[in-house]
């Protein structure tokens, strides 16, 4: 007599939070089937800046950022934005967002984040030898610079905070410091931190396409279809898509900026929004870019991708339906030529994405208090490729009934 098949795991959005969890699933022993209406890296996890930036662990409610944020609103192409069509229904997040910078809970953030980061850090170098990465990636840190010394001086409590977690990194004063690091640069920068440990991919699309290659390879599925909605049933959850409905016996919502939709079905009321960024890609620079290099101050960061740079960031509270606005990526893109000597391409392609945002900057990972058959994997913000290895691993053990390797209550979905 054959065995019954262990009822399949399915995995909803194949970003790359999906992708990676899906890989583990399939790796600690499940069938596993990954979902997405498009396909793999359709969405955020395609343009992104490529940074595993394991050192950013301070949320983006900072204490006093209330103080500071009706400046950049006053600037419609500033760094932070909302756009004025979305201001009242944005209201409630931003006054979860104000009581997330309340010192308490700032550092409650700081220590959950960093507890993540550690986690995330070690599962990517555990997952780079078992799927050929070390071609994939580079080590070449992360250069985060300042105009003048009352700038710098206002960071350093970032910085403790970093040295507080066993950060590791360089505080720079002087262009001619910071030209042995990165030649080329404006000389307004006067001073800089220097983060060796910080890594990139050499493309983030490619990165996560390789990925959902090597969990079809070992055995996974990968289907197109929307999912609707899901039933929880006896022992199973019913997953209703474009194509027909499934039954499967655990399900992981792992559908970036779109996942409150799937857990509101579920009577789960996840405070999700969408902090939307923006960039241009160059396939070609001539600019020697040699380490990842943050401008603070204008809220936008260069990274090689391919052979090329990527230029961009910003964010702009806007919600998941208007148009974009690529005023803001033409902006950075001004910005950056007159920061980085000699850099002036043509071309260029401009792209935005939908960052999955709670409003404390910490993702949800954790079982739906409504369903337990339905764990959820999403709202990584600004750091969903930085956490994708280690977030994989906690869904794994989730899915398991295994004790994670973190505590896993900061990340709760009925935390809010
Ligand atoms: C400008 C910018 C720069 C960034 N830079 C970095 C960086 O350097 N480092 C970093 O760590 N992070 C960065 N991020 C954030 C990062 O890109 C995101 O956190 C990450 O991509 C989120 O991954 P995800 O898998 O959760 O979501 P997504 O990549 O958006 O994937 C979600 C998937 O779910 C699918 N989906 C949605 N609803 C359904 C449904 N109902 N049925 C089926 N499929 C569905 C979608 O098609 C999509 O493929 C950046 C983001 C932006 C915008």
């Amino acid at each position: 007599m054959t065995e019954p098949k262990a009822p399949e795991i399915i995995v909803i959005g194949a970003g790359i939070i999906g992708v990676s969890s899906a890989l583990a699933l399939l790796r600690a022993g499940h069938r596993v089937r990954l979902l997405d209406r498009t396909g793999v890296a359709a969405e955020t996890s395609s343009g992104n800046a490529g940074a595993f930036a394991f050192t950013e662990i301070e949320p983006l409610a900072t204490p006093g950022i209330m103080r500071k944020a009706p400046k950049w609103l006053l600037d419609p192409l500033g760094p932070l934005a909302i756009r004025p069509a979305y201001a009242a229904r944005i209201a409630p997040w931003m006054l979860r967002f104000w009581r997330a910078s309340w010192p308490d809970r700032y550092e409650g953030g700081v220590k959950a984040q960093s507890s993540l980061m550690t986690l995330s850090r070690a599962a990517l170098e555990r997952l780079l030898p078992t799927v050929d990465g070390e071609t994939r990636i580079r080590r070449e840190g992360q250069l985060q610079l300042f105009e003048s010394k009352s700038e710098f001086e206002a960071s350093l409590p970032s910085w403790e905070a970093r040295r507080q977690q066993g950060i590791r990194f360089d505080l720079i004063e002087g262009q001619q410091a910071i030209a042995e690091i990165q030649p080329g640069l404006s000389p307004r920068f006067t001073h800089a931190g220097f983060t060796p440990d910080w890594i990139n991919v050499v493309d983030p699309a490619q990165w996560t396409r390789h990925l959902g290659h090597q969990f079809v390879t070992e055995g996974g599925i990968l289907d197109t279809a929307e999912v609707r909605a899901l039933t929880p049933g006896e022992s199973w959850v019913e997953v209703v898509t474009s194509t027909g409905s499934l039954r499967a016996g655990q399900v992981v919502v792992a559908a970036g900026a779109w996942s409150h939709h799937l857990a509101r079905g579920l009577g789960d009321k996840i405070p999700l929004e969408t902090e939307r960024g923006y960039n241009t890609t160059f396939a070609s620079c001539d600019f020697d870019l040699r380490t990842h290099v943050t401008f603070s101050r204008h809220g936008f960061v260069v990274s090689k991708i391919g052979e090329g740079v990527r230029i961009g960031g910003a964010v702009e509270l806007g919600g998941l339906q208007l148009p974009p606005n690529y005023k803001r990526a033409e902006i950075l893109l001004r910005k950056a030529k007159s920061f980085l000597t000699g850099f002036d391409p043509e071309g260029g392609t401009q792209w935005m994405g939908f960052r999955p945002s709670l409003p404390d900057s910490l993702p949800v990972i954790g079982r739906s208090p409504t369903a337990e058959r339905v764990i959820y994997a999403f709202g990584h913000g600004h750091l969903g490729l930085t956490q994708s290895a280690g977030t994989a691993e906690l869904v794994a053990a989730l899915a398991a009934g295994r004790t994670p390797e973190i505590s896993l209550a900061p990340f709760a979905p009925q935390r809010f």
